[in-house]
């Protein structure tokens, strides 16, 4: 199974992609979380992320797209993976494209978690006070989801005329978002 799954910052993406992948048996593959691995590590690829990170922006596409690929060609990810956070502009669409077609592959599904835009931001502020996120803050925030409604928000009508989006509700408790989401996979 080669999954997708998308929503706005704050949707409970992680959260929930962690839960389905686990479930699925499949590697979660998160950019988000790659990016702070190696900006832990001090990496130089980190020290480049964390500049966009910060102020609520993207990462260029060349540098996301190399570090994807590389992740995707280990091993753990033949039988499949669940992308967390990629692909988010039409560049990284082209390139998930080029990536499968080039190794015979093809997507299952992409998810879409829906919520709205208030119920999203105090969920941001809420795992600001949880986690000590650095992008975390109002204002960054605020860009975080004008930069994904600009950008990615798009994505999803690509996928939606491939025949492969699935709109699930992401409000309310993580267990109950599970459930429909694997529901949802299961049609
Ligand atoms: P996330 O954990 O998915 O919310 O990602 C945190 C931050 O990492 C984003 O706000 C971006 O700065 C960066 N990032 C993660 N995935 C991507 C991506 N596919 N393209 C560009 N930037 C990304």
């Amino acid at each position: 199974m080669r999954l997708i799954v998308m929503g706005p910052p704050g949707a409970g993406k992680g959260t929930q992609a962690t839960v389905v992948a686990a479930n699925l048996g499949i590697p979660h593959v998160s950019t988000g979380d790659l990016f702070r691995a190696n900006v832990g590590q001090g990496s130089e690829l980190g020290l480049e992320a964390k500049r966009y990170m910060d102020a609520g922006e993207y990462v260029p596409d060349s540098i996301t797209n190399a570090m994807l690929r590389d992740r995707i060609t280990h091993d753990d990810c033949r039988p499949g993976f669940l992308l967390d956070g990629y692909p988010r502009t039409l560049d990284q669409v082209n390139e998930l494209d080029m990536m499968l077609a080039a190794s015979g592959q093809a997507l299952d599904r992409t998810v879409e978690l829906t919520v709205d835009t208030d119920e999203v931001v105090e969920r941001l502020l809420k795992r600001a006070q949880d986690q000590g996120r650095t992008d975390d803050t109002a204002e960054v925030i605020r860009r975080r989801l004008e930069v994904y409604a600009e950008q990615t928000a798009p994505l999803t009508a690509v996928y939606e005329g491939r025949g492969l989006l699935v709109r699930v509700d992401g409000l309310g408790d993580v267990a109950e978002v599970t459930r429909r989401i694997l529901a949802a996979l299961a049609n």
